[in-house]
Order: C-alpha cells, then structure tokens, then sequence
C-alpha cells in the first residue's frame, strides 16, 4: 500500500483506535487520521457503569492508548473534531470549524449513542443517560450527592448502574416493562438470577412496569408509573437501549452505502462502496456461522473488529467469525457470555445457581448449543465456543453435570 496514502478512521472508540494501532503493526506507513468528536483520547466504556463510575478508577485505567501512544506511531489523533458531512465520491469527510481531510481508504467507527426517553419530564435536570465519560463523571457526582436513584431499564447498563449506584451508598429503584431484569438477551430463568441478585442488595425492583411521566419542579424529583404508583428519585437515570450512530450517513454524499440497523458490511467488514468499512458498534456485519447479518454492542467485537479490519483496509482477505462474546460485573457476580442466541428452545444449567456459581446453556431445539454464561466459574469458554462451532447435538445430562470436563464433552461432540 502506498505511503502517499491516506487512512481516515471517523470515530475515535475502541474500534476505531485499535484499528489504527494495526494498521501501524501491519506496517502500513501512509497518513493515518483518527477522528474522534469527544475532546478525550480513545477510552473503554464498560468502566464507566462499574469501577470508573464509582470512583475506583481513572482516566488512565480506561484509556485504550497512554498519551503519547498516537504521537509515537505517527497517528493523528484529531480530537473534539466531529465529521459533519462526508463526500464518498470525492473520498472527502467535512470537519466542524470547516476542515476537510481526504481519504483513499475509510472506516466508519461512530459507534451507537442512547435511546431518550419521549416522554412529559424527561429533560428533566437530574435525568442521566450513559455513554461517555462526560456522562459518567456526572453521573458519578449526582449519585454521591443523591439519596435515591432510579433507573429506568434493567438492561446491561441499567443493572450495571443500579448496583455501583447501592455500592455507592444510594437507595435504588430498578424500573423495567419486562418481568425480570434482562430478560429479552437472557430470558425468565437466567433473568430471575440477576432479579434476586439485586433484590438481596436491597434494590427496589419494580417488574412489569411502564413509566408514564417524570416528575418534578426545577430538577426530577419522581417517576410516574403507568399503574400510578410514584417513585421518588433525586437522580433518575435512563438506560433504555442504544441506537447507531448513522446520522451522518443520511445525506447525498453517502449515496450508495447501506444502511440498515447499521452500516451494511460483508463478512470481510466491507461495506457497499468500494474503499469504505466499518467496525463496532455501528457495523451489522454478515456472520458465516450465522448465515446472517448481526451487530454486536460489545466490547470484545469493537476490540477484534477493529483490529481486524486494518487488514481489509489494506487489501488483505479477512472473514471476521469470531463468536461474539460479552461481560458483565455487578456486585460480586461476574460472567461471561459466549454465543449468539436470539431465540432458544430451552435453558439448562450446570453447577450451583442458587449459589451464583454455574454455567448456563441455551440450546436449540436439537440440543445445539447457541450460547453459554459462566457465572463466577472461569476457563470454560474455549469449551462454550467449541461446542458452539461443532453445530453438533449435546448429550444434555453431561453438558449439565459437573463432574464431566467440559472441554472434554466439547471434543466429543466437535
Ligand atoms: C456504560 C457502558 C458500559 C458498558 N459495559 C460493557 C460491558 O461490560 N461489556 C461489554 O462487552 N460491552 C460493554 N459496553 C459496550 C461497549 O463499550 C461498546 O460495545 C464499545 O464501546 C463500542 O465501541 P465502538 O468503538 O464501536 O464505539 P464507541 O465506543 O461508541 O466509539 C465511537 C466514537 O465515535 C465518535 N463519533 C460518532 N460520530 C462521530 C462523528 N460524526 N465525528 C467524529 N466522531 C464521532 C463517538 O463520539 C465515539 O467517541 C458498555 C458500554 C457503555 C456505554
């Protein structure tokens, strides 16, 4: 690739900030330009629902680079510098304050940004959302400074929150339309885990709710519920899902480049105009295993995306198949969720549940295995992934017993 070029990357997160790390490892040596609309350098989110939200962490435990990362790899970092247009004919992206940086090659790492709430009250002050470090350093300071939280969506982030929110000393309520907390990703089993979870750290947790209406004078001082019940709040905080970030992909000069749900990308993370790709959160990116097009609002897909893309940006074959996978940490029950199941046929468990310290399996109707969750027990996702891989049948009374080794079972049944 020749060094007279120029590598644009519009979004300065993980993705876009691991991407420009490889492209400089896979010895690209033109002009690489990382643009970013937040004034801070490229930053992990999960922090800022856990250990940076509460106080225990920094800037410079989350930062994906140190400072002087970019400088020394001949990255230019353009902070607090949104892209307000771009010109996929011409190669041209509009910087605000009217500059303008030409590409030969781009990439779309512009993430996803928080659903709002349409509703009476929600411009409330003291009615948060979460995305950014600006967000989470408010956040922060109205939870030391509040006596009641409420939030609104029991979510990956709304759980998250209302635990360091109690860890932080505050009194909680978990409001959600659903009957358990993140029932839609895990379902009514493993749903109620995180329900009791939260309800025996003392959270209030108002199930099957709707809310009508945010209340208060000068600031928010209470959520209406559709059944009339009142919950008084000092800090509500709003976490109802993300949507991608697009908009600058709605006018004429992105003629030509798919987007639904997200940026359209093939399985090598190319989207529909030659030159053009996209990674993270913003991509919905055809899976091979999969046989369909998935976006992913994961940490580990923006890290091995965004990696992996620098090399279809410079001409190399790439098939991203990797199995998605996620986190979570709340209080003391930390998991990981290997797979991909948007729907199941059953549930089953190995290990002790009531004990928070097992292993959950969501199995097709052939007793396939689509995904699994280790909760406080480790070292079992290579197994999770194999058995995933295989598409084979599991013989379910060994997958749920714990005296079989599972790496073992996940060689049988590859
Ligand atoms: C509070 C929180 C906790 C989380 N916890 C977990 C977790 O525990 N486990 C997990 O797997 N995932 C977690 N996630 C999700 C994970 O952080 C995301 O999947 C990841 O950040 C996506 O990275 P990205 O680079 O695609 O997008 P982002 O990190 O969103 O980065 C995109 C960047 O592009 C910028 N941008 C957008 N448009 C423009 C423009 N026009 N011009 C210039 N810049 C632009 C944005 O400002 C942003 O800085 C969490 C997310 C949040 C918010």
């Amino acid at each position: 690739m020749a060094a007279s070029q120029t590598f644009a990357i519009v979004g300065a997160g993980l993705a876009g900030a691991k991407a420009a790390e490889a492209l400089r490892r896979e010895g690209f040596e033109g002009r690489v330009v990382l643009i970013g609309e937040e004034a801070a350098r490229p930053y992990e989110r999960p922090p800022l629902s856990k250990a940076y939200l509460r106080g225990e962490a920094g800037f410079d435990r989350v930062a994906v680079h140190k400072e002087r990362f970019y400088s020394d790899h001949d990255i230019e970092l353009l902070t607090s510098s949104p892209v307000r247009s771009l010109d996929l004919r011409e190669r041209r992206l509009e910087l605000e304050g009217a500059s303008s940086v030409r590409y030969d090659r781009l990439l779309l790492a512009t993430g996803a940004s928080p659903r709002r709430l349409a509703l009476e009250g929600a411009g409330l002050a003291g009615v948060h959302y979460l995305r950014d470090i600006g967000q989470a350093d408010a956040l922060g300071r109205a939870i030391r400074s509040a006596g009641r939280v409420a939030v609104i969506g029991a979510g990956w982030i709304g759980c998250e929150v209302a635990a360091s929110a109690r860890e932080m000393g505050a009194e909680v309520t978990l409001i959600e339309m659903a009957s358990v907390p993140l029932e839609s990703v895990l379902g009514p089993e493993v749903g109620a885990v995180y329900r009791d979870l939260h309800a025996d750290q003392g959270v209030d947790l108002r199930m099957g709710a709707t809310v009508k209406a945010l209340r208060g004078g000068a600031a928010v001082e209470a959520v209406e519920l559709g059944g009339g019940e009142v919950v008084p709040a000092d800090v509500v905080v709003v976490g109802v899902g993300v949507a991608p970030r697009t908009e600058l992909l709605a006018g004429e000069g992105a003629a030509g480049l798919a987007v639904e749900d997200g940026v359209v990308v093939d399985q090598g993370l190319a989207t529909t105009v030659p030159g053009v790709y996209a990674a993270g959160d913003v991509a919905s990116a055809l899976h091979p295993l999969y046989r369909s097009r998935i976006r992913l609002e994961h940490w580990s897909a923006a890290l091995n995306q965004g990696r992996d893309v620098a090399r279809a940006m410079l001409g190399q074959h790439l098939s991203y198949e990797r199995i998605p996978y996620f986190y979570s940490d709340q209080y003391d029950l930390s998991m990981e969720y290997t797979g991909w199941a948007p729907r199941w046929a059953r549930v089953v468990f190995r290990g002790d549940v009531a004990g928070r310290q097992f292993v959950a399996f969501w199995l097709d109707d052939a007793d396939r295995v689509l995904a699994g969750m280790n909760v406080n027990v480790w070292e079992v996702t290579e197994a999770i992934e194999a058995m995933i891989r295989s598409g084979r049948p599991v013989d379910v009374e060994r997958l749920t017993d714990p005296d079989t080794d599972l790496a073992t079972l996940a060689g049988s049944s590859a």
